[in-house]
């Protein structure tokens, strides 16, 4: 993967650079070591590693605006970081460049119950959000896999998702106001404690835009009354197009599932290994669906979903009859990540969505373009938003594995596209699917985000090489 070429000139000019950082925000909130710089050199893709100039930590909104606009008028550029997850080299520092990274943004600053929305500084992991209101009896419900860790600035900034989104939405659908400043110093507002308003919906654009924009500096996000009861069910089969199929009927008829996920056999046998929740070993495919709401409703609905899980020739069908069952059926799939981890010394996780009644057909495809490549994939997503994430896996120590692995990743990409589907489900464009935006987007439509960008950012410093193409 190119990188944009360093300026030698700014390079040159990093004492300086850092020195103007030191008089902005405290000694300790800047730093310049090796040892300190390493451990921001990649995010969540680690395949990609590139050392800062400098590494800040602001406290306030005042030092974001002062180390922005330092940077507007000297030609630094800026990588905004959050928890440093990011699956698409999306916090990826540049040579030439400042990281700035919002983890000491780490507060709620209100709950509000009246509004039934929270307020947080960008820094805050996902997961105490839900954590500040569940004893009230409600939760926020985007939930990544990577919830104890993300921040929610970049869960805005990736427009996040996780396995409750098919019902409840992405972090788009559950944000209400942000608070952010721009490359220029200038802070502004957007949305609020109410749904909509009046405008251009600039809110919208922010949502997804990658750090390229702005710099989150607040947000505000909706939380909703936990579900009376769930109920899941571990349904089996013996093909992938079988358990693709099951999902679309399931839609099909009207349900909307809390959770509608698919694990191939890989997957299935990591998890197992690691999380020992019971899964069959012996089938090719299990869809994990969960049906929440009033009791009465999540009983009639589970039936449902047993019955069109026959008709698709389902292996086997159990229904989690305890709350401490349905959690372990959940406890596989939660460790799927990591334990295709422990299969081959790196994987190289790729997220396309496409239509769901394409889920056969691109299961197959991939099942053959993995062979013509000669590396395994592990396949764990959320079926039900047709959100794809096969897991790669490679062993970066073998020369020209990583590259065998990026072009298996973009040739599953390309095909996501070709049925229709998108580039990203959830895990953003980043540096990894950069020069995959043409597949998706023609001349027009990249001249048209490419003065979006101009509009907000008009000297480019704002991440750059991510989105765009080089
Ligand atoms: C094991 C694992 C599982 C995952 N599962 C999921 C999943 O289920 N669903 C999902 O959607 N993602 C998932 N991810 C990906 C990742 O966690 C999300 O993309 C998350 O939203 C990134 O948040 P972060 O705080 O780590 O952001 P970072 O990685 O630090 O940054 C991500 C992007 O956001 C920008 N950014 C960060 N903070 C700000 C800010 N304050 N202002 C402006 N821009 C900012 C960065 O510049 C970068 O472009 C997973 C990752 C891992 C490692």
């Amino acid at each position: 993967m190119k990188m944009p070429q360093p300026a030698a000139e700014v390079i040159a000019r990093r004492a300086e650079i850092i020195a103007a950082m030191q008089k902005i925000l405290p000694r300790d909130s800047v730093l310049t070591e090796d040892d300190e710089l390493r451990v921001y050199e990649c995010d969540g893709l680690s395949a990609y590693r590139q050392i800062p100039l400098t590494v800040v930590l602001p406290e306030t909104v005042e030092q974001v605006s002062a180390v922005l606009r330092f940077c507007h008028e000297n030609g630094v550029k800026v990588v905004p970081r959050g928890a440093g997850t990011s699956l698409s080299g999306g916090a990826l520092p540049v040579a030439d460049g400042v990281v700035l990274s919002m983890g000491k943004f780490n507060r709620i600053l209100e709950v509000d119950w009246e509004n039934r929305c929270i307020v947080a500084q960008p820094g805050v992991p996902n997961l105490w959000l839900t954590g500040a209101v569940e004893g009230r009896g409600f939760f926020y419900a985007p939930d990544p896999s990577s919830q104890i860790a993300c921040s929610i600035g970049g869960n805005v900034a990736e427009n996040a998702g996780g396995v409750h989104c098919l019902k409840y939405g992405l972090t788009g659908n559950n944000l209400l106001g942000l608070e952010m400043v721009l490359m220029t110093g200038e802070t502004i507002r957007l949305g609020g404690r109410h749904m909509d308003e009046g405008g251009y919906d600039l809110l919208g654009l922010m949502t997804g835009s990658e750090g390229l924009l702005g710099v989150i500096t607040e947000v505000t996000v909706r939380f909703l009354t936990k579900p009376e009861t769930a109920r899941a069910a571990l349904i089996s089969f013996q093909t992938v197009e079988q358990a693709g199929d099951c999902v679309a009927r399931i839609i099909a008829a009207g349900i909307i599932p809390g959770c509608l996920e698919i694990m191939d056999r890989l997957a299935i046998k990591a998890s197992e290994a690691f999380a020992q929740a019971g899964y069959p070993l012996d089938v090719e495919a299990l869809v994990i669906v969960e049906l929440d709401g009033p009791q009465v409703e999540a009983d009639d609905l589970i039936e449902r979903v047993g019955a069109i899980a026959e008709e698709t020739g389902a292996v086997s069908v159990r229904i989690s009859e305890s709350e401490l069952e349905r959690m372990k059926f959940w406890a596989g799939r939660k460790a799927a990540f990591p334990a295709v981890g422990r299969l081959a010394p790196d994987y190289y996780c790729m997220d396309g969505t496409i239509p769901r009644r394409e889920l056969a057909h691109v299961l197959g495809a991939m099942r053959d373009m993995s062979e013509k490549y000669g590396l395994p994939v592990a396949n764990v997503f959320h079926a039900g938003d047709g959100n794809l994430h096969p897991l790669i896996l490679y062993d970066a120590n073998q020369p020209g594995e990583l590259e065998k692995a990026e072009a298996l990743g973009a040739e599953i990409l390309t095909l996501c596209v070709e049925v229709g589907g998108v580039l990203t489900g959830e895990h953003g464009v980043g540096s990894e699917k950069r020069d995959l935006m043409p597949t998706m987007f023609n001349e027009v439509d990249m001249a048209l985000q490419a003065r979006v960008k101009q509009a907000f950012d008009p000297k480019a410093l704002l991440n750059p090489g991510k989105v765009f193409p080089i």
